[in-house]
């Protein structure tokens, strides 16, 4: 199918892609990658009035450096991501995740302004935000404001965003010294989206757990942020035992929907069971760096 007619907009500068959206609201959207809108307005599951590209916009393609975070703007493609050094160095658990996101082609076009705003549960840009407890930066022509993640996605593509708004940035804590990550996911399908998908960041301090972050996707509105777990698990040597049990704390803590093709139980089980990876790959990765 083709898409239904609109007005196309190659926008000169930021400034210019707002007055567009001010001026046209929901009648407008804007195009990144157009990985998910294309096919959306072929299928005229979307059909904007005026479409409003961003691909001119190149400067926001930097990567910068606060004290504590790591500030990316939206027109990175997942490519570029994964391939940063910068990334690889300051957010690994980033650079890893990214470079699993669909198939090549795809992640040569896809923009991670696209993917955070598309609030797709199971993309791994929306897992990660989650996981990190990152800040979205959103701008509009009445200003500029930061939303935390779980105030950021509201449901299903779904988010807090406004119509005349545009998501600028992305804000995550940098890596500590002696901080490892892991992500495990499963898809049936090299390229597809995971059915199921844990990420965590884990940091010792002198033998024991001073921080855990845990995030878990897969048949939730929204991926699940576990932070209140962590609690329970740090200061204590991540052992065996300490595996397992936060392995089944995680399991017991995730509440997929039941769905006839995939069950909650299946659900759980495959969480269960990437967190059991997860954590022996952070806990293997952990030796490496104290070693
Ligand atoms: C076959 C296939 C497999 C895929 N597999 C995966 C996968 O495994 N994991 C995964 O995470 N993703 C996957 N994707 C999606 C891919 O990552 C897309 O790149 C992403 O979802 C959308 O990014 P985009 O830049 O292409 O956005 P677009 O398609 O251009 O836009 C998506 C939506 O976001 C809006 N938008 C775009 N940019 C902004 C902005 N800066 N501010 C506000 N709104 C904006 C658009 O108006 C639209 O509503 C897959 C896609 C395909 C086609």
């Amino acid at each position: 199918m083709k898409p239904a007619p609109f007005t196309y907009h190659r926008a000169p500068s930021l400034d210019a892609a707002l007055t567009v959206l001010a001026t046209h609201g929901a009648q407008a959207k804007p195009l990144a990658g157009g990985q998910s809108l294309v096919p959306m307005m072929n299928l005229r599951l979307a059909q904007p009035a005026h479409l409003v590209d961003l691909n001119d916009l190149l400067e926001w393609q930097r990567i910068w450096e606060e004290p504590e975070h790591l500030v990316l703007g939206f027109l990175n493609r997942h490519h570029q991501v994964a391939q940063s050094e910068r990334v690889k160095a300051l957010c690994p658990l980033m650079a890893q995740m990214v470079q699993t996101i669909g198939h090549e082609p795809i992640r040569h076009r896809g923009t991670l302004g696209g993917s955070l705003a598309n609030a797709d549960p199971a993309a791994q840009w929306v897992l990660l935000a989650i996981t990190l407890e990152a800040e979205i930066g959103l701008r509009s022509t009445q200003g500029e404001r930061w939303l935390p993640a779980r105030e950021f996605f509201l449901a299903a593509m779904t988010t807090a965003a406004r119509a005349d708004e545009l998501l600028v940035a992305i804000r995550v804590p940098k890596a500590r010294a002696g901080e490892v990550h892991a992500y495990e996911m499963f898809n049936r399908r090299h390229g597809d989206y995971a059915l199921a998908a844990v990420a965590l960041t884990l940091e010792l301090h002198d033998g024991v757990v001073r921080t855990l972050r845990l995030g878990v996707a897969g048949g939730t509105p929204v991926p699940q942020g576990l932070h209140a777990l962590a609690p329970a698990f740090c200061a204590q040597v991540p052992d065996a035992a300490w595996r397992a049990r936060l392995a089944q704390a995680v399991r017991d803590a995730f509440t997929p929907d039941d769905d006839p093709e995939v069950p909650a139980t299946y659900r759980r089980d495959l969480v269960h069971t990437l967190t059991l990876r997860a954590l022996a790959s952070a806990t293997s990765s952990l030796q490496k760096v104290h070693a």
